[in-house]
């Protein structure tokens, strides 16, 4: 990981302690869409390294994975497909539960966005527990996709190693500062 551009990338995201809630270090991707260079280094990034593998789905989680995924789809030539939190989706649904740290929360997809062995790239902007991406891997695999990767601008370093990810390889470009 010797990219120069990762630095740059990694200090336009704003960090804010106490958001939404004590205790938790808020990684503000905002500030990165700010800053044309270190934005459009992100996308092309994520663009460079999936163009030539056969993908034609990137799957965005909302919300911050809608502010990523369609730059790179509309590159590498793939559709883009929203992964929404429930009742946002006029059509037929198919959802996935999954736990937080309290309660429960819930990811919904189209029927009929995805293709039985369609290659699908999963994006978000940050990984944690891997909860998140994990529904999204389940989504996508109930409608026979083929996962090829998760990938995300943040990752907390004891995730690198996969966390709940389902056994599909994570991508992260930089950690929380
Ligand atoms: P997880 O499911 O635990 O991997 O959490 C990832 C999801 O929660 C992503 O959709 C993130 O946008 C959001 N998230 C979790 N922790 C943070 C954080 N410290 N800063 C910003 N977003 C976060």
């Amino acid at each position: 990981k010797g990219d120069p551009r990762l630095q740059a990338i990694s200090e336009a995201i704003r960090v804010v302690p106490h958001f939404p809630k004590q205790g938790i270090m808020f990684q503000d991707i905002t500030t990165l869409l700010l800053d044309h260079k270190a934005f459009k280094d992100t996308v092309d990034i994520f663009v460079d390294r999936y163009r030539d593998m056969d993908i034609s789905v990137v799957a965005g989680v909302e919300a911050r994975g809608f502010m990523f995924g369609p730059s790179i789809a509309l590159a590498i030539g793939a559709k883009f497909v929203p992964l929404r939190k429930p009742r946002k989706l006029p059509g037929k649904v198919i959802s996935e539960e999954y736990e937080l740290e309290y309660g429960t929360d819930c990811l919904e997809m189209h029927v009929g966005a995805v293709q039985p062995g369609e290659r699908a790239l999963v994006i978000d902007d940050l990984v944690a527990t891997g909860g998140t991406l994990s529904a999204a891997i389940k989504l996508l695999e109930r409608v026979e996709a083929e996962v090829v990767e998760c990938a995300c601008v943040i990752g907390l370093p004891e995730v690198k190693g996969q966390c709940r990810l389902n056994g599909k390889p994570l991508y992260i470009l930089v950690e929380p500062r």
